[in-house]
């Protein structure tokens, strides 16, 4: 992800990301108390863009805020600084990671002292262009009155980890997680999206992460005139769609070929997610409303 030049954003001023240390005594590493982003930055005919960057500084807030973490930033500020870390990276199409953590605390009392780091790099499709062959997990998404389930905690990973882990080592490309109430809540990384008869359907939220590109695609939706139905999606419904697909800030729009034995009937180029997908690449390459004032 870096090599002896790659700079890195903390607390206020660039520095070499090789010169960089993290405390081993932190409470983040240690108890996965930290909170994260992941943002894209596209080369578009207009320079380099952040896509939805304000959108993921506000998330990033509000996780923090979720998980009684102090966030002493200006989201104006924290999006002029992510600009010129891509100048100073030289980075057109990036990913960019903005990580809150804290100072070193061995107690579980939240630490008060949280530093800011912002790092990036070329990434390019992060679940690969074919669909994917998905197996529904043994692991659930963690129970929302267990854990802050809508914020992005790093603590909350450990899950996504294990998950994408078991699916890998069963031969599958990635997994689906049902809720505490086996209805299907979403990827590791991923919000989910079912075709059934010319219509989509998504969880609603409630046990899933809130994903930009989520409310990307039901604003996609209203324009391109597709009904879109929030509701509880059970594991049948699933495997009676037409079509299904993941859509997050990595993986953007990833079709998906099957869910465990059940491989669905409607070709990935003739779906409403390969609709979607092409309208999102023109969306974050070209047409985003780009608002903030640098
Ligand atoms: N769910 C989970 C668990 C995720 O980690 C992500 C990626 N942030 C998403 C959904 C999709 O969110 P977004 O579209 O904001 O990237």
């Amino acid at each position: 992800y870096f090599n002896s030049n790659t700079v890195l954003y903390l607390n206020g001023k660039f520095e070499k990301a090789a010169d960089t240390t993290a405390d081993i005594y932190g409470q983040s590493l240690h108890y996965g108390y930290a909170v994260f982003e992941g943002i894209r930055a596209y080369s578009t005919h207009n320079g380099t863009r952040i896509f939805k960057v304000k959108e993921h500084y506000e998330r990033l807030k509000r996780s923090a805020e979720l998980v009684n973490m102090p966030f002493h930033w200006n989201i104006n500020d924290l999006i002029k600084q992510t600009y010129k870390l891509l100048e100073l990276n030289n980075l057109k199409n990036a990913y960019i990671r903005p990580l809150i953590y804290c100072a070193p605390n061995m107690s579980l009392v939240a630490g008060t002292k949280t530093s800011i780091m912002i790092c990036a790099w070329e990434w390019g499709a992060y679940l690969g262009h074919e669909q994917l062959k998905v197996c529904i997990s043994s692991y659930e998404r963690p129970n929302p009155k267990s854990t802050a389930i809508e914020a992005k905690v790093s603590g909350n990973y450990v899950n996504s980890i294990l998950a994408t882990t078991e699916a890998k080592n069963k031969g599958f490309d990635e997994a689906l997680l049902l809720d505490m109430n086996q209805n299907i809540a979403e990827g590791p990384g991923a919000n989910i999206f079912i075709e059934k008869n010319g219509r989509l359907y998504t969880p609603p939220p409630g046990h899933i992460l809130p994903g930009i590109t989520r409310a990307t695609i039901i604003e996609l939706c209203q324009i391109l005139d597709i009904e879109l139905i929030e509701k509880h999606l059970t594991v049948k419904d699933i495997k009676h769609a037409d079509s299904a697909f993941f859509c997050g800030t990595a993986s953007e729009i990833a079709g998906i070929a099957s869910v465990d034995e059940y491989t669905f009937p409607v070709k990935w180029v003739d779906s409403l997610g390969a609709t979607l997908q092409r309208t999102y690449k023109c969306l974050v390459l070209e047409k985003q409303n780009y608002e903030v004032i640098i």
